[in-house]
């Protein structure tokens, strides 16, 4: 018997190697990973800036407590307060954890107990993350849950506008909902968002643990948007495969997380930190940036176009590198179909087709990667039809 816990679905492949945009299983065949170890592998798998800073850290000193300075951390901090323009972090080891600290820092700073999360979204799977997340699946055999979140429909201005309570800490959500289906916000409802948290005094809590790390083509998502929030959360491709989580807040928040109340043994330690800078270093880069821009909005036309005559594709959407297919079906059948043409995907619930490919993928790869869907997605049609 396997001596780990059946919490994941696990397909029989290992991947034992992997090189940019490339990877390899057990048996020597080669993939295109368009999963990025879920928007981990932000530079690829095995980038070189990265290797090199760890294995420079290495040589000197793996791990220290926070109860001393460490140096690195205050530059990664740096590197992520001038690419939010937010002003404080936090450093933790993943994206729940991340949430994890918004929610302990909304409910102080403000006194106040609500927090409003969103159906279809996703922020973890601690106890209070998973009570966060607006799915039923995700609790269910977990209550009774934590009573401070109330979830209201994405995207309904109308549901919005009705809220009057004077008891909301926060409000908090993903710009683009990830596993919840790759559904982007609509700029006027992101807007309202932010209005109703003026209104009624409360932060806005905008979840990057996706979409950050520049993913979309911007260091964060919500800059699309020209939001202003006061906490920000990210995590996945901040340490490009080491776990580096971060919470970004406003410096009127800075006195409420004041020593003693929150704390983390292994969150920001050398190791995390030097992979942190390297990969921000380089994603922060405009050059960097304007690269994934204009990659992605060709493969995103190029998408739209080749995909719109199969019947079974409902929509392509997203930003960026953070894009969903949208079927009239369960995708999972087309999922393996791809990856045994050589295309690894993931799905966003049980409609959609989730692709992010590494922020460093070539043109050739994107066309590869086109060829791959185009013909897979052509070949299930008509296998569908007889
Ligand atoms: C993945 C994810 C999380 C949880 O991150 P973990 O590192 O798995 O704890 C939270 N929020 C969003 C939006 C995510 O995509």
């Amino acid at each position: 018997m396997s001596h780990v816990f059946p919490t994941y679905n696990r397909l029989d492949i290992e991947l034992v190697s992997g090189k940019g945009t490339e990877v390899q299983d057990q048996n020597g065949t080669s993939y295109l990973d368009f999963i990025s170890g879920i928007a981990v592998c932000n530079l690829g798998h095995s980038p070189s800036v990265v290797k090199e800073a760890v294995e420079k850290q290495m040589e000197t000193l793996w791990h220290v407590s926070n109860l001393f300075t460490i140096t690195k951390q205050e530059e990664a901090a740096t590197l992520l307060a001038s690419a939010s323009g937010l002003d404080a972090v936090f450093f933790c080891n993943s994206g729940a954890e991340a949430n994890e600290a918004a929610i302990k820092l909304a409910k102080k700073h403000t006194g106040k107990t609500k927090i409003l999360t969103f159906k279809q979204s996703f922020h973890g799977r601690t106890f209070a993350t998973m009570s966060a997340t607006g799915q039923e699946k995700i609790h269910s055999g977990f209550g009774p849950l934590l009573p401070t979140f109330e979830y209201l429909p994405y995207n309904d201005e109308e549901k919005l506008s009705e809220v009057k309570d004077g008891d909301v800490a926060a409000i908090m959500l993903e710009v683009i909902q990830g596993e919840g289906g790759v559904n982007p916000g609509t700029l006027s409802f992101l807007r309202a968002v932010e209005a109703k948290c003026r209104e009624l005094d409360a932060l806005l809590i905008i979840d990057e643990v996706q979409t950050g790390a520049g993913r979309t083509g911007l260091p964060f998502a919500y800059q699309h948007y020209s939001l202003n929030p006061d906490i920000v959360t990210a995590a996945k491709g901040l340490g490009s495969g080491f776990p580096v989580g971060a919470m970004l807040g406003k410096k009127e928040l800075i006195p409420s997380f004041s020593q003693g109340t929150h704390g983390s043994t292994f969150g920001g330690n050398p190791l995390a930190m030097v992979a942190a800078k390297a990969t921000m270093e380089t994603i922060f880069e405009e050059e960097f940036l304007k690269d994934v821009q204009h990659k992605s909005e060709y493969f995103m036309e190029q998408l739209t176009l080749k995909l719109q005559e199969y019947r079974i594709v409902q929509e392509v959407k997203g930003i960026g590198f953070m894009i969903g297919i949208s079927f009239d079906k369960d995708v999972s059948d087309i999922i393996a179909e791809l990856r045994h043409n050589g295309l690894l995907t993931l799905p966003a619930g049980a409609h959609v087709i989730r692709l992010l490919p590494p922020l460093t993928v070539t043109k050739g790869e994107l066309d590869q990667a086109l060829h791959i869907l185009v013909h897979t997605i052509k070949q299930h049609q008509s296998a569908e039809v007889c």
